[in-house]
């Protein structure tokens, strides 16, 4: 009961969503594999908006943010790392992006004057919106199926060419047979073990800003056929984080606010000012791999102190002891630590200490989870997948979070579905010979 069709896309993400909806577009057969039981991804969490550049928005709104503005800012984020002809692309075809999905129905504004790479819906969430009008948009098409409950295991390869994929699905296991295959399985997010083997620092690493898709079966599967991977000990991890929430480090590090960060043994053990990524590899040192942000009053009062304290479930009370007591941390030795820290003692040659003085205070257990995979599969500028000499592995295309060489060490949030849509699309025109 193996099947045939013309392309075959394994993963129903933002990438492989409008990936699906190209091909069929260009009239060819598509065949969408979905593991999970519903198509969305991590694409669907996507909370803030997408990135673009020189779109009718900012031509409307006299706000400028240029192609180049875009690939300056894209580069430096990755700290020069990222493959800087894969960035121009993804510039350049911002704009085209953001036509289409008007076209599919959604609306957006510039995020504000200040920050005008941001383009977000005029209103409710963004990811959400988006899958709905992918969806939509696929649901047009008879020459598209999306089969849901169906994992792509293993892809074919005939003659040094990528034929299809094995697949488990409703029925047992079978093989798409296609002209080519479509990689758009996501990231890492909940491989916490493949973050580990690729990168030491953040072993024990949370899965908890994730949806369960991303396991890295598309980097497993595009290896096995002797792909290249790039930059894959770059993550974008949030050290504070619980719940499914990402609290902004400013609780910690805001100048003459911030609060502090305490371990099991209710003890400081970082320069809490220390840049995200490092923090959160200092927090996964500590016992359980996580820490509490101890922090008072006037952090409190601060959007982001607010919002830590009712999405990560934290604690209040009148005195420090108490606060320990409610932790369950030694009342002593916190009162000792928040006591050395108000009275600037620093071991840890912190940048700009806080005070912990104005009560009630405050306590928040954080465990640093990764949000974003930085590297995957090494591409070149037809989103075709290249082996370890650089050259292309015929039939096989990727897109997505599952592609490496964008980022480098840093992600500009809102690039990554700009990415799905540049990249998706270009495998997709490739692929149909277009
Ligand atoms: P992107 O933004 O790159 O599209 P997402 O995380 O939004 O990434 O989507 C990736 C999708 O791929 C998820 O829905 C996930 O469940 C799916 N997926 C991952 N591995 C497989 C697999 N082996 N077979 C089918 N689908 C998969």
């Amino acid at each position: 009961k193996d099947i045939t069709t013309d392309i075959l896309v394994i993963g129903g993400g933002g990438a492989g969503l409008t990936s699906a909806i190209t091909a069929a577009e260009n009239g060819a057969n598509v065949i969408l594999v979905e593991k999970m039981p519903a198509v969305g991804g991590n694409t669907i969490i996507s909370a803030t908006g997408i990135t673009a550049s020189d779109t009718k928005l900012h031509e409307e709104a006299g706000l400028p943010f240029t192609v180049e503005d875009h690939i300056k800012k894209t580069m430096e984020t990755g700290k020069g790392l990222a493959d800087e002809a894969l960035v121009k692309i993804l510039a350049e075809n911002s704009s085209a992006a953001y036509d289409w999905l008007v076209s599919l129905g959604l609306s957006f504004k510039i995020q504000s004057p200040e920050e005008p790479f941001w383009i977000i819906p005029t209103e409710g969430h963004y990811g959400a919106q988006l899958v709905k009008a992918f969806q939509a948009e696929a649901g047009k098409y008879k020459n598209l199926e999306i089969k849901v409950n169906t994992k792509a295991t293993e892809l074919i390869v005939e003659d040094g060419k990528v034929v299809g994929a094995k697949v488990e699905g409703e029925g047992g296991t079978y093989a798409i047979k296609a002209k080519a295959v479509v990689l758009a399985t996501g990231g890492l997010n909940n491989a916490p073990e493949m973050i580990a083997e690729y990168n030491s620092n953040y072993k024990g690493i949370n899965a908890e800003m994730t949806t369960p898709g991303p396991t890295g079966d598309g980097i497993k599967m595009a290896v096995a056929v002797g792909a290249q991977l790039k930059d894959m000990e770059y993550f974008q991890m949030r050290p504070l984080s619980a719940n499914g929430h990402w609290y902004k480090e400013i609780i910690v590090n805001e100048e003459g606010k911030g609060g502090i960060l305490v371990n099991k043994k209710a003890e400081r053990f970082v320069d809490e000012t220390m840049k995200p990524w490092d923090l959160g590899a200092e927090i996964l040192k500590q016992e359980d791999r996580m820490a509490y942000i101890i922090f008072d009053t006037d952090v409190y009062n601060t959007k982001d102190g607010k919002k830590a304290v009712e999405q990560g479930k934290g604690v209040k009370a009148d005195t420090i002891e108490d606060l320990a007591a409610q932790l369950g941390l030694d009342a002593a030795v916190l009162k000792a630590t928040v006591d050395a820290y108000n009275g600037g003692q620093d071991p840890f040659n912190r940048k700009t200490m806080g005070k912990v003085t104005v009560g009630p205070f405050y306590g928040v257990k954080t465990l640093p989870s990764s949000h974003y995979t930085m590297g995957g599969i090494a591409i070149n500028e037809n989103a075709q997948v290249l082996n370890n000499d650089g050259n292309v592995i015929e039939g096989l295309y990727a897109a997505g979070e599952v592609v490496g060489g964008l980022y480098g060490a840093g992600r500009v949030a809102g690039n990554n579905t700009l990415d799905d849509i540049v990249f998706g699309k270009i495998a997709a025109n490739h692929a149909v010979g277009k």
